[in-house]
């Protein structure tokens, strides 16, 4: 085996499906079918144990509710699964924002989008094993044959368009448009919203509390609290994107190329005889990144003399203590004590680190009081979202090709560019969907700052447009009149065909495209509390069209 690789990189499982052991000897062969007739490469018999064969690491076919198996088999049994459907993915409520006091208006906030290279590389990857198509052959709905059968060369193979990742998004702006075979977007749903959920919730958390800490450093240590191994490793990525410095977590380190960083725990302070001692082991071991917990026994009385003294010692060898670390007590109180401190005993460039409970509240808070904190270490807060643990986004369709009776001219339909549009109307008049193939503008003025998006039907455009009323999707009585501006549409082409045409930028270009994003955005839409509403709206044509199948669907 050729070093760092591993067999997948060699062979495909998507190509071949089986391993055909030699009963004799044992040699694997990889095959594309269930048949081998050659001999044993190795030892020339003929007999062979069949098994089915997969990459692990790649299994996303059945990361998928139920009824959407169930659906695409009735859709299958109708002989239109491969229908072509547009699907829009959007949220309607932000996470984290609260309002103040009996503040009662209408509240803003975003969502950085997260989540979209590891629903890349999912669905470049997707496809039913042999030993998924087993497990659905023993299911009580005894499908047929023929179904399992064409689910052995299922792939994703539609168009994928979407937000780039690290952008901000904002309530009914579509993150992602989806043409594909209607069966394919049933398939997809659960995995891409579970995805891309849960990610964009943990960007969207981490980029908060970078708004709140500055320029200071923000650490990324939930491993331990996170829902599951899944979460904290992918969060730890979010995390990085956001702008945090470095995570606490190897495994993620490994997997994304993230810095890594750690301090101490007490553990090693108590296994020592002295906490002394334990401070000059440490730094006698790793003299370059010095970080030491003071609260073991007490942090004024004894932890901070010690590190002191450790930090005159490492002076006289020519080294620098970095930081000394707060798990515990007043943050506010004892980093200020601190810091005196270390300031009379000339110890100026040692930093204060703090951790125990962070979350973005705290830390401003403690950032008010003036607390004298340089190194933020933030855990359970942020990895489980604490405050607002999911994020609401949705999958839903809003066009279709026709059927083949409505081919020739139907005027009853509401056709646009070949496509039906489709709506579902709700109670609620800010829960109905906005139908049709769209696409979205942002408009920014003549400073690159963000003035509003603009969702228009695919074949709309702004080029060569003066001006341009936004109009409030649900309050006729706010609008707003925007010139001079340029635009950007935000949507890029991620797959065609299914094959992937989008180049992936790297995860410190995402990271970059997070922070310069972000930086199109007055202050009043990102605060943490009653933020600014962000001005989503429709285009006229598309307005109307709703208005109309409102309308329509009511008679
Ligand atoms: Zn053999």
């Amino acid at each position: 085996m050729v070093r760092g690789k591993t067999l997948f990189d060699f062979i495909d499982p998507k190509e071949f499906r089986f391993v055909h052991v030699c009963s004799s000897c044992g040699h694997p062969h990889f095959s594309k079918g269930e048949e081998r007739k050659d001999s044993c490469l190795n030892c020339s018999g003929s007999k062979y144990d069949m098994v089915p064969f997969f990459n692990p690491a790649e299994d996303y076919a059945l990361d998928a509710d139920y009824y959407a198996i169930t659906m695409m088999y009735a859709l299958w049994k109708q002989n239109v699964h491969k229908n072509k459907v547009v699907y829009d993915d959007f949220y309607r409520k932000p996470p984290f924002v609260r309002g103040v006091g009996d503040y009662r208006g209408e509240l803003g906030g975003y969502v950085a989008f997260g989540g979209l290279g590891h629903l890349i590389s999912m669905l470049d990857h997707l496809y039913f094993n042999e030993q998924d198509i087993e497990y659905l052959r023993q299911q009580p709905e005894a499908f047929d044959e023929a179904f399992l059968d064409e689910l052995r060369t299922m792939r994703f193979s539609g168009d994928l368009y979407s937000i780039e990742e690290g952008n901000l998004v904002f309530p009914h702006t579509p993150t992602l448009r989806i043409e594909a075979p209607v069966w394919e977007c049933i398939w997809i749903e659960a995995m891409l919203l579970n995805t891309i959920n849960s990610e964009s919730l943990l960007l969207t958390k981490g980029s908060r509390l970078v708004t709140v800490t500055g320029g200071d450093v923000l650490l990324e240590m939930g491993k331990r609290r996170a829902q599951g191994r899944d979460s904290s490793v992918y969060g730890a990525k979010m995390a990085y994107i956001a702008g945090f410095d470095a995570t606490s977590n190897v495994k993620a380190g490994k997997a994304f190329d993230l810095p890594i960083t750690g301090t101490m725990a007490h553990v090693y302070i108590m296994f020592h005889e002295s906490e002394y001692e334990a401070f000059k082991s440490y730094a006698d071991t790793f003299p370059e990144k010095v970080i030491l917990l003071l609260d073991t026994t007490n942090t004024l009385e004894s932890g901070l003399p010690n590190a002191i003294r450790i930090a005159k010692d490492m002076e006289q060898r020519g080294q620098r203590l970095v930081a000394v670390r707060l798990d515990s007590g007043d943050l506010a109180y004892l980093s200020k004590k601190v810091r005196n401190r270390l300031d009379e005993e000339g110890l100026h460039y040692v930093k204060i680190s703090a951790t125990n409970d962070l979350d973005e509240a705290t830390i401003a808070s403690l950032k008010q009081q003036g607390a004298q904190i340089d190194i933020w270490g933030v855990g359970t807060k942020f990895i489980t979202a604490y405050d607002h643990p999911a994020l609401g986004g949705v999958h839903k369709i809003v066009a279709r090709s026709p059927f083949q009776h409505e081919e020739k001219g139907d005027g009853e339909s509401y056709k646009q560019d070949d496509w039906i549009s489709l709506i579902k109307i709700s109670e609620s008049i800010d829960k109905v969907l906005n139908p049709g193939r769209k696409k979205v503008y942002r408009l920014y003025d003549h400073n690159h700052m963000a003035k509003g998006d603009y969702i228009c039907l695919a074949h709309e455009s702004l080029e060569g447009k003066e001006e341009i009323v936004l109009k409030h999707p649900t309050n006729p009585l706010k609008s707003k009149v925007i010139r001079h501006f340029t635009f950007e549409e935000l949507h890029k082409k991620i797959f065609e065909n299914g094959g992937l045409v989008y180049t992936q930028p790297d995860l410190p270009q995402i990271r970059n495209y997070h922070q310069s994003s972000k930086a199109t955005f007055w202050e009043e839409y990102l605060r943490l509390e009653v933020p600014e509403v962000y001005p989503v709206a429709l285009s006229d044509e598309l307005r109307e069209l709703k208005e109309q199948m409102i309308a329509g669907n009511k008679q």
